[in-house]
């Protein structure tokens, strides 16, 4: 590419808490990542998932009962939207060669041994399994041990 056009790629650094007092984080404000897994949005969608459930159980339960949604909410969420990020940032620095990845001192037009290309390869790949093997409906059910 000639002339890339370039932005900022930004992210949150990570919360200890999604919540706090009668406030709760959702998508971006609690997660903001970069874009290598392509999950940003699909993380949003699972802290509505988990908070519109929580909310909802907990009504049908008889009371809205706010700190022990946000309680649960934030149990379920914060460690795997942090993981999330925390897999996304990896996966970027393995992306772009970066020292972090093992590429200390690479520079264009130097050559990767295929070996190494391949390793890198299989590292990536398993960076996506989670994807397919976890899974919100597994949080769901946390949900609803939560207001039984
Ligand atoms: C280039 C790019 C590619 C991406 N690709 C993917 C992908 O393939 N898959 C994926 O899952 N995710 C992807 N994402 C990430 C995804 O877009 C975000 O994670 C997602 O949009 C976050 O949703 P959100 O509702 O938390 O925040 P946002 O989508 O940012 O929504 C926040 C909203 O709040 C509004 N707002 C801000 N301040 C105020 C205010 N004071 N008053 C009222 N409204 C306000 C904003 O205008 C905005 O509409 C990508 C992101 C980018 C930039």
């Amino acid at each position: 590419m000639n002339k890339p056009t370039k932005w900022l790629i930004q992210a949150v650094t990570p919360l200890d808490r999604y919540v706090g007092d009668r406030v709760a984080l959702l998508g971006d404000a609690a997660h903001g990542m970069p874009p290598h897994l392509g999950n940003g949005a699909g993380q949003a969608i699972e802290d509505a998932l988990i908070l519109g459930n929580a909310i909802a159980k907990s009504v049908q339960s008889g009371t809205a009962d706010i700190p022990k949604i946000l309680e649960t909410y934030n149990a379920i969420r914060q460690p795997f939207g942090n993981f999330v990020a925390r897999e996304t940032k990896r996966a970027g620095l393995l992306y772009d060669f970066t020292d972090e990845a093992g590429f200390e001192g690479l520079r264009e037009g130097d050559k990767v041994s295929l070996e190494r290309l391949a390793e890198l390869g299989t590292e990536i790949n398993e960076k996506w399994a989670w994807t397919w093997t976890a899974s919100a409906l597994d949080d769901l059910k946390k949900v609803e041990a939560a207001f039984q």
